[in-house]
């Protein structure tokens, strides 16, 4: 590791026991949450305002002014959700977090519950990682038995009630709409926003949703101070965030460092692309970003500057592929990816992804024809912008920028009556 990468939320996760409460509290955990509440609630979210910090679940949405959207005159109550429904290909930071330290977001969890004055919390996780259910379901009990959650927290006169519920297994779930209906029991289909959460979310009252990440980063805002965490990334993307390298690199893995760390740094970092391979295409932020190629390894990973790049930062899943990857394969397999979990609400997204399979695989068995490649983009047009939710928008992103980068190697496949590719020398989408 060298000093590029700045520990942080990773810091305690070599620990021994790190998601323990004694592990935690070792290493200053839960001080934060005094400083907390020293301040008034309008000063935590001021800080998180002025700390720069944007939504880590993907969008980049200011968090501290997400908090300030919650209409305080309501009577209602108020609620926090975190969203850990982490199911973005190749996003895989907050499932780690949560595992190695569930205390950092439990205190978290506290300090954003305490400034948008919110009396009940909820953390909304896959049903699929029961391991990280209970991991966060023991330190919830850990937390209560301490006396850092139910009534009268530290002496604060802030009453608090965290409740862990899994999920059942839709990737749509993770947007933040069909998530509150999953909470409040019903099927999880988006619903038509505005009005946004912040005015009427859980119960039809004013709800804050975040990721993981991004609430597991408040409590080092409010230890450290907001121009510390300004200080890092760049002007417009402040701070650190978890970098998940995987694919053909030789050590995968999270790495943590300031936005604006570059693919080529952080590659040097994992160790290289595996030996005798070089880097073919990526995605910065998951399969719902552009693909990016070589061209792009010395593009500043803030969100400007990959947008300016032609795609997103979203969650900063890099997925890199080297020379021995079909791209045609690998998009295939993402789309079918999202055809099965289009939720079906609307028909752009429930329709299209369904022919954007049939056109791919037929292009990828070498079947079609050089019109194909046109109707794909037109069954792209089709889906972008029309969708009730980003899924379908998502869906296209790998098909439109993989012809834009690669559409020799969709004709390969067409002069070479099927894929050109030896499947055996891939380990993508084994
Ligand atoms: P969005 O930009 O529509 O909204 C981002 C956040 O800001 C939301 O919480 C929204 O409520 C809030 N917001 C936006 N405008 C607002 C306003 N005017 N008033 C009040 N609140 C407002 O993005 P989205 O559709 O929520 O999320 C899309 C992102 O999700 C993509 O960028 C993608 O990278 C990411 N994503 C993440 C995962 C994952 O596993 N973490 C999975 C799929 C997609
Ligand atoms: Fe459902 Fe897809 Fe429409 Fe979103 S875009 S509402 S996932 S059918």
């Amino acid at each position: 590791m060298t000093d590029t990468l700045t520990p942080v939320l990773t810091d305690n996760w070599d620990a021994e026991r790190a998601w323990t409460l004694a592990s935690y509290e070792e290493h200053g955990g839960y001080a934060a949450l005094d400083t907390a509440f020293a301040m008034a609630p309008d000063d935590v979210i001021n800080a998180v305002k002025e700390s720069g910090l944007r939504g880590r679940g993907g969008a980049g949405f200011p968090t501290g002014m997400k908090w300030g959207f919650i209409p305080q005159d309501n009577p209602k109550p108020k609620y926090l959700v975190v969203n850990a429904d982490e199911s973005e290909p190749g996003t895989c930071k907050d499932t780690p977090l949560m595992l190695a330290s569930p205390h950092t977001l439990v205190e978290g969890v506290i300090i954003s519950s305490y400034a948008i004055r919110a009396n009940t919390a909820f953390i909304y996780v896959r049903g699929e990682i029961l391991h990280v259910i209970r991991r966060l379901q023991r330190a919830v009990q850990e937390a209560y038995l301490a006396g850092h959650l139910g009534k009268n927290i530290h002496g604060s006169g802030f009453d608090l009630d965290l409740i862990v519920h899994a999920g059942a297994g839709a990737y749509i779930c993770g947007e933040e709409t069909a998530l509150l209906e999953g909470l409040e029991g019903r099927r999880g289909q988006p619903r038509l926003r505005p009005p946004f959460p912040a005015v009427a979310g859980l119960y039809a009252s004013p709800t804050v949703i975040n990721n993981v990440e991004s609430i597991a980063s408040v409590p080092s805002i409010i230890a450290n101070g907001a121009a510390w965490f300004a200080g890092m990334g760049t002007e417009k993307s402040n701070g650190y965030g978890i970098f998940s390298l995987s694919g053909h690199v030789t050590n995968p893995g999270q790495y943590e460092a300031p936005l604006g760390i570059t693919l080529r740094e952080l590659i040097d970092l994992a160790g290289g692309m595996r030996e005798g391979h070089e880097l073919k295409f990526w995605t910065p932020g998951g399969s719902s970003t552009p693909l990016l190629t070589p061209e792009h390894l010395d593009v500043p990973l803030d969100f400007e500057s990959v947008g300016a790049a032609g795609s997103m930062l979203g969650t900063r899943a890099l997925q890199l592929f080297d020379e021995t990857t079909c791209v045609v394969r690998a998009v295939l397999r993402w789309t079918e990816f999202y055809k099965h979990e289009s939720c079906g609400k609307c028909t752009p997204c429930r329709e299209g992804t369904w022919w954007l399979t049939q056109t791919l695989a037929k292009l990828e068995k070498g079947e079609g024809s050089e019109s194909d490649l046109d109707l794909l983009l037109d069954q792209c047009d089709n889906i972008l912008g029309r969708s009730f939710c980003a899924l379908g928008d998502g869906a296209t992103s790998p098909i439109s920028s993989s012809i834009q980068h690669f559409r020799d190697e969709y004709l390969a496949h067409l002069s070479h009556g099927g894929c050109p590719f030896d499947p055996a020398a891939s380990t993508a989408f084994a």
